[in-house]
């Protein structure tokens, strides 16, 4: 073994790997990075879909992806529904499961914290609670047990998280504005 072949200096060879390797890549199609974490993204059916999320300097495309999910329908309603539904019918189940969201189908995002404190002088608990990442947010609320003081935490969440990407869809789509 020459000294070139013990180091592996020789193993690309012409015309054996480099068919090859090209092939492989290309039916990934993100080969390199991995996913830093998921959003959820409201297809044009209505029902929510993760989408992975990349590091921005490995993913230039993220908002066209967003883009794509949220003008067609979810994968499970591509693969159940017969495709004879137009664009109008999907957008129109879309418009009505946004209407009326089915409730505790999200969990709060990893990690998120509650964080409560019992005052024995009003007889009542002050609480917050921390999501970090994407959809960070901190709220505070008060309450007079502590079961309600979580509820009411987590439905503020949720409330500051739809208005939050309402405002999104808002800025990214061009709007009439009625005067
Ligand atoms: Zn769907």
């Amino acid at each position: 073994m020459s000294l070139r072949e013990s180091l592996g200096l020789n193993k690309y060879k012409p015309g054996k790997v480099a068919e090859k390797k090209p092939a492989a890549k290309a039916a990934l199609p993100h080969p390199g990075p991995k996913a830093i974490g998921t959003e959820d993204v409201v297809c044009l059916c209505g029902h929510v879909e993760k989408m992975n999320l990349f590091e921005l300097k490995h993913d230039r495309f993220q908002d066209a992806r967003r883009e794509k999910m949220q003008q067609r329908p979810c994968s499970t309603c591509r693969r159940d529904e017969h495709d004879s539904r137009t664009f109008r019918d999907w957008q129109k189940a879309g418009e009505k499961r946004r209407k009326n969201p089915p409730q505790a189908r999200h969990r709060l995002p990893d990690g998120s914290t509650f964080f409560v404190t019992y005052n024995a002088e009003s007889e009542s608990w002050t609480g917050t609670l921390t999501v970090t990442g994407e959809n960070g947010h901190t709220l505070t609320a008060m309450s007079r047990g502590v079961f309600g003081l979580l509820s009411i935490l987590d439905s503020k969440y949720r409330q500051w998280l739809h208005t939050k990407r309402q405002e999104k869809t808002e800025v990214t789509e061009p709007q009439v504005v009625a005067t």
